[in-house]
């Protein structure tokens, strides 16, 4: 299937957060390539979070489980891809420690059908893996992780991501398929289902309601703004060679209860209240096992291959962030009452 269109891209878990921000952004500014969307449509997939381009031509989307690897060879057949951006993910580290055995079923299986697909084409596709920084393991005090760090995952969800990035360049070493694997810090920005720090505590505290810390709220994360994060995506896919490995990250360390107390006073600010009077809702609750102490990200390979760094501040980025959120409490509704499950179940009944 070609059309009149130069390329056909898959993008896997395009329908989650920082899939369906990549597809906003790809689909307007690449009107030659056709996207395919293909999305099981988990409690995490939203449909709703597509509204802006789902009439557009060089959009579909098709609902496929990535982990059967008949189907996704169906489709390997079907459209004959050029290109695949792998985002496709179980992504909460909370859930996987309850059920981890379906994040080894999507995140490595997963990930093996799509690179069986990869295999068994008659092209050379590019497959770009999305992961995350949390296959490094935990920092010290002081230290960054570089792509020469080892791997050293402490949870399910680290470990299923460390897994898969291992096959993905096993693939690349044994059939010769071309590669880059990109490792993330912790993305914030709109359309992130609110079990994620960030937009949870936007939440509780619109709604008054108690905002979780684990543990002394001493840990560490940089965090990267999804629009910085999904213009890397697009640089590193467009421009770095094969079987490269890029860490993108914000350069923007916080400890949990220091970007806690920043969205209380921002927050605050916004809707009418007290300064800071919402840290009162802070709870600090017993620690999750195998919690990382501090993760932080050395992004200057990108920067200095391929030009890239993040365009916004943290000022900026959270800022723009609490205002989407105020601005769309019918998609924060929506997606909490669980409305959006109900709507795909009568749209795609099987
Ligand atoms: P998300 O949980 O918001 O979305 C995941 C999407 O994948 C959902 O649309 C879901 O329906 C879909 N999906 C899940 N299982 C599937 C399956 N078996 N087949 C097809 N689709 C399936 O995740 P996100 O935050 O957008 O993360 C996207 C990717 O980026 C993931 O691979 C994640 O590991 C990685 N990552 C995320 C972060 C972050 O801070 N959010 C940081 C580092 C890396």
């Amino acid at each position: 299937m070609k059309n009149n269109f130069d390329k056909i891209i898959f993008i896997t878990g395009g329908a989650g957060f920082i899939g369906s921000n990549l597809l906003k952004y790809l689909v307007p500014k690449y009107p030659n390539y056709k996207f395919i969307n293909i999305d099981k449509l988990t409690y995490a997939g939203n449909l709703n979070n597509l509204k802006s381009i789902e009439d557009y031509e060089n959009y579909e989307f098709i609902k496929q489980d990535i982990e059967n690897t008949e189907a996704v060879l169906t489709l390997f057949k079907k459209f004959n891809p050029d290109g695949i951006f792998n985002l496709a993910a179980e992504s909460h580290v909370d859930r996987s420690i309850s059920n981890p055995l379906e994040f080894l079923h999507t995140n490595i299986l997963g990930t093996a059908s799509l690179l069986e697909g990869v295999r068994h084409s008659n092209k050379l596709i590019r497959f770009h893996h999305v992961s995350t920084d949390e296959v490094y393991g935990s920092l010290g005090e002081s230290g960054f992780f570089t792509e020469e760090t080892a791997y050293n995952p402490n949870s399910p969800y680290s470990a299923s991501k460390a897994s898969s990035d291992h096959l993905v360049r096993a693939y690349g070493e044994t059939y010769g398929i071309d590669y880059v694997i990109t490792n993330c810090s912790n993305n914030y920005g709109p359309y992130q289902f609110p079990e994620k720090l960030i937009p949870l505590c936007i939440l509780n505290i619109m709604s008054d309601k108690p905002i979780p810390i684990y543990g002394n709220g001493e840990y560490t994360r940089d965090w990267l703004y999804v629009v910085d994060h999904i213009e890397a995506l697009d640089k590193v896919y467009h421009e770095s060679d094969s079987k490269q490995t890029y860490n993108i990250g914000g350069w923007n360390e916080y400890t949990n209860i220091e970007l806690v107390k920043i969205l209380c006073s921002t927050i605050d600010s916004k809707i009418g209240k007290p300064n800071g009077s919402s840290g009162k809702l802070i709870n600090f609750v017993k620690d999750r096992p195998g919690h990382d102490k501090r993760y932080a990200i050395d992004a200057s390979k990108i920067r200095d291959d391929l030009g890239w760094q993040p365009r916004f501040s943290f000022k900026d980025g959270i800022e723009a962030t609490i205002e989407w959120y105020l601005n769309n409490k019918d998609w924060l509704e929506n997606v909490i009452n669980q409305e959006y499950l109900e709507y795909y179940k009568n749209q795609y009944k099987k």
